[in-house]
């Protein structure tokens, strides 16, 4: 029998080749359901492939956010095993999309798009439902062994769909991936239980239930009238409106609840809006929204315009605003972090690093704040701070690739060779990169500095991986 990564390497193949060709073998799983671990192991393939895509982002404020709100609805539903990650893509079309393993993808129009919290977090429990209720292992074992390519050219079709900004990519791949789509999709019964839970999910974490409903009616107004543009959620989500009127009678049986939204939620819309647009549109739009008062949140709004006068470089605009905001909410990392960006741009660092050193006393785990002062740190020739700085954070995550990527930084400024390359085997490590990982670690070997202890480290490291590299190998091989 065909094992599936055969059958990858076809469908890769004639991918474009910056889709890579990395995803991970999984043996033979046409025989059986995938397990939990071969779902996971197939997602963090995909997500190596979406890392390295232009659109996808890691902005530290926005992905903690979606992680502190998804973890928070997915913490309702009901496997405690299941792990999550939610990670931005910066693209305007509305859509939000699970991957086998728990990954989630929220694209940065479907923040925008969301008239409140409640909305965003219906559309996400949605995602949490296919996840929960284990769609994807179910459409494999559903699949004739002949029908098992739709799992492999559902990556491509994924990562396709996705890079919207890069029509063309899209387009080479379409012929093969269009063609396997139906298959590729969600039954109609998931897509109806993905709701059920996702209400479910929505009620008991304490957001409003009909947040889901406003928001799909909304984009079943919007397929009316724009047809061929139909958000790209609708391609993957097929909404009928049996599915509407479905959640409508679940919703209105929930007792009605006001939640408001969190001030981060406007926030990060905000920062997302203002980053989006040519630099004087953004002011523009948010000095209109002040003017007219027309907004959800005036210390966004106001938070946007400052983010918005950064660009603009109107520093002394931008600091005056600034302090409207700050005596107008409580303290927010959030919003500290940017002050510390206008200070620094506008050349005044001695308030930059005050503001930071303050900032992290009060928020030490905030991890904007802890990559943008060691990279503030170490542009100011302070090399050895930014390293005290970041290896203090990695006591409390040592998962964290960035700050391995900051700590390779930091040996770089002092010149310590064998460190760069061994804190960068270990950012490579984390990405899921062992490859990449060993070769860091072959030039640690080679750099001809640092210590027998530090050497003798690094040579064990180097054992450990090469085994951990051939018994993946050898696994992918037995099964074939
Ligand atoms: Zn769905």
């Amino acid at each position: 029998m065909k094992s599936i990564n055969l059958i990858f390497a076809a469908v890769l193949a004639a991918a474009p080749a910056a889709m890579g060709q990395a995803l991970p073998d999984l043996g033979d799983v046409s025989q059986s359901e995938m397990s939990p671990l071969q779902e996971r192991r197939f997602g963090e393939g995909i997500m190596r492939e979406i890392r390295t895509d232009p659109s996808y982002s890691d902005d530290a404020e926005i992905t903690d956010y979606l992680n502190a709100i998804g973890n928070k609805l997915a913490a309702a539903g009901s496997d405690a095993r299941q792990e999550f990650n939610f990670f931005l893509i910066n693209d305007p079309q509305v859509n939000a999309f699970a991957l086998p393993g728990g990954f989630i993808g929220v694209n940065s129009g479907l923040l925008l798009t969301a008239q409140s919290e409640s909305e965003l977090a219906g559309v996400v429990s949605h995602e949490i439902g296919h996840v929960v209720q284990r769609h994807f292992a179910r459409m494999l074992v559903a699949q004739k062994e002949s029908q098992l390519t739709s799992l492999a050219a559902l990556a491509v079709a994924i990562l396709a769909a996705r890079a919207n900004s890069q029509l063309s990519q899209a387009a080479i791949v379409g012929s093969q991936a269009s063609s396997v789509q139906s298959q590729l999709n969600f039954t109609r019964a998931n897509e109806q239980e993905a709701d059920r839970v996702g209400l479910q999910i929505l009620e008991k974490s304490g957001f409003d239930p009909e947040g889901m409903v406003t928001f799909f009616e909304r984009m079943m107004r919007a397929t009316r009238f724009y047809e061929t543009a139909a958000p790209s959620y609708l391609r993957t989500h097929p909404l009928t409106t049996d599915r509407i009127a479905d959640m409508q009678n679940r919703a209105h049986n929930l007792p009605y609840r006001q939640v408001p939204d969190s001030l981060e939620f406007q926030l990060m819309r905000a920062k997302i809006k203002a980053a989006q647009d040519s630099p004087q549109e953004s002011v523009a739009f948010f000095e209109n929204s002040l003017k007219e008062r027309k907004y959800l949140s005036e210390a966004a709004t106001r938070y946007g315009l400052v983010a918005a006068l950064l660009r603009v470089r109107a520093y002394a605009r931008a600091t005056q605003e600034l302090q409207a905001l700050r005596k107008s909410v409580p303290s927010s990392p959030i919003i500290e972090t940017l002050a510390a960006q206008v200070y620094t741009a506008s050349g005044d660092n001695a308030t930059a690093f005050q503001t930071y050193r303050d900032a992290l006393r009060k928020y030490p785990a905030y991890r904007a704040l802890v990559y943008n002062y060691a990279d503030m740190l170490l542009r100011n020739r302070q090399p050895e701070e930014a390293l005290k700085l970041v290896e203090s954070r990695m006591q409390y995550a040592s998962a964290d690739y960035q700050l391995y990527q900051l700590q390779a930084q930091c040996y770089a400024a002092l010149n310590k060779s064998l460190q760069q390359h061994r804190a960068l085997a270990e950012s490579y490590y984390r990405l899921g990169n062992i490859r990449g990982a060993i070769e860091q670690l072959m030039l640690a070997q080679k750099s001809g500095d640092g210590d027998f202890y530090q050497q003798s480290s690094v040579d064990a490291r180097l054992r450990e991986l090469r085994s951990v590299d051939s018994e993946m190998r050898k696994e992918g091989r037995d099964k074939r």
